[in-house]
């Protein structure tokens, strides 16, 4: 993701703002990975379908802070950035359908052919073992049904443009899960 610290600072006033109003969020609509059972919160930043791409990637981001902050963020449409999936604090959120394009990669053609997962994570906090295990569990079931080899269909955001996203995620150990798990 790519947020400045003054975004994020932002965000916490705009999610009083929604929890002060009774917003009740929609539930699981789309959830795509249904074993996991995602809690749905729709952004209204994605592209509907893929352009005609087929998916053979998943795409790993840090958040550089926390989901609740995320949520919110990729609610906003000012923010223009979305992903399909966000994990941490001990929540699975999807944002949006996997036939749809997140724009998480900063690259079009990267976007509409991989799934976006946005983890929690910042510079001196790497992913806590519920994060790094539930993305494990999602990578999963995403390379079983999508045909994805997660040695070389797991990759870092970094991969796609200039960022030093996903930070101290440690992209082996969710690799090496996957490959233990199928
Ligand atoms: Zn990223």
């Amino acid at each position: 993701m790519h947020l400045t610290r003054r975004k994020f600072f932002g965000l916490t006033g705009a999610a009083t703002a929604v929890a002060a109003t009774g917003l009740v969020l929609p539930e699981i609509a789309h959830a795509d990975t249904k074993a996991l059972n995602p809690v749905w919160i729709e952004s209204p930043n994605f592209t509907a379908g893929r352009g005609g791409a087929a998916v053979d990637k998943i795409v790993i981001h840090h958040m550089a802070g926390t989901r609740a902050a995320t949520d919110s963020w990729f609610q906003q449409t000012e923010a223009q950035v979305s992903a399909h999936y966000g994990i941490g604090e001990g929540q699975l959120s999807q944002y949006v359908a996997e036939e749809n394009t997140a724009w998480h990669a900063g690259d079009s053609a990267a976007n509409r052919s991989s799934i976006g997962i946005e983890h929690s994570a910042d510079i001196g906090r790497p992913p806590d073992d519920y994060t790094y295990n539930t993305s494990i569990e999602l990578c999963t079931d995403l390379c079983r049904r999508y045909g994805i080899d997660p040695n070389t269909g797991i990759l870092p955001h970094k991969q796609f443009s200039s960022t030093d996203c996903p930070g101290e995620i440690n992209l082996q150990r969710i690799i090496d899960g996957v490959n233990a798990a199928l």
